[in-house]
């Protein structure tokens, strides 16, 4: 496993964060009310500047995937968030499901997506997250077209791994994810549809411990997925710093972002 990560480090680690805001409420739920949408406007006023305050103090680079609705909303935070060097990656346009709309419908979001965060960051995305891991089949062959490195909607391994367009069976890079290690399976409460949420962060602390511990004796990769409404809580920010640290008193720990971790093993896979 050694060699595997820049200079090195003995495993990486990606911090995401999806900057969903007031979109999973009113187009994923379809529940545009002003207190869910209150919801999406916590992640914006409380939730981003606490994130990016404690990747600041940390010195760590992080993923954002923002819907384009979000950064035409809140540009002034991509901005910080693009200034403070983090990866700005595609998460649809307003976190629509787009799967068997057809490929001209999934072509327009990923169009409007692309504008809003190039009109920020002044380039096209090299990422994507589709909203809530939902993939949809022709934007995997869009991602191609227009020039993402990786895509990170799919859980079916723990490195990256090569996976082929499900059309015309290209390779795309995927750098997974897991609903373990994403924030919503455990904190996300809400009453229609009814989500448990509410977890202890003693709790997910000790899952997220032990999977952090399991990719550094692999000497592999993890991603970590949150969302600022999520958490950005006071008592779960806590819950990331402790972890932070723990990972931090191992100088091996890559703290990278998707797109580095995806570019590394790209390397890594030209000289083997
Ligand atoms: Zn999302």
């Amino acid at each position: 496993m050694q060699g595997r990560w820049p200079s090195g480090k003995r495993c990486a680690v990606g911090l995401s964060f999806d900057f969903d805001a007031e979109t999973i409420w009113f187009r994923t739920l379809r529940q545009p009310f002003l207190g869910q949408m209150s919801r999406g406007e916590y992640g914006a006023r409380e939730g981003v500047p606490r994130i990016l305050e404690l990747l600041r103090r940390y010195d760590l680079k992080a993923t954002f995937y923002v819907p384009g609705w979000t950064a035409d909303k809140y540009p002034h935070l991509v901005e910080q968030m693009h200034a403070a060097g983090h990866e700005i990656g595609h998460h649809g346009y307003e976190h629509e499901y787009v799967v068997n709309k057809g490929r001209e419908v999934e072509l327009e979001v990923l169009s409007k997506g692309i504008e809003s965060l190039q009109r920020i960051t002044g380039a096209v995305p090299k990422g994507y997250r589709a909203p809530a891991g939902n993939a949809a089949p022709h934007t995997l062959e869009l991602l191609l077209d227009h020039g993402f490195t990786y895509d990170s909607s799919l859980v079916g391994g723990d490195e990256p791994y090569w996976i082929q367009t499900p059309e015309t069976g290209r390779p795309l890079l995927e750098v997974p994810f897991s609903w373990e290690m994403t924030d919503t399976s455990h904190f996300l409460f809400n009453y229609h549809p009814y989500y448990t949420g509410m977890s202890s962060q003693n709790k997910v602390y000790e899952i997220w411990q032990a999977e952090c511990d399991g990719a550094f004796d692999d000497g592999g990769f993890l991603s970590i997925v949150m969302h600022p409404q999520v958490i950005g809580r006071r008592s779960r920010m806590a819950m990331l710093e402790r972890l932070i640290r723990h990972l931090q008193e191992r100088e091996e720990v890559w703290f990278a972002t998707h797109l580095e971790v995806a570019e590394a093993w790209l390397a890594q896979e030209s000289v083997s």
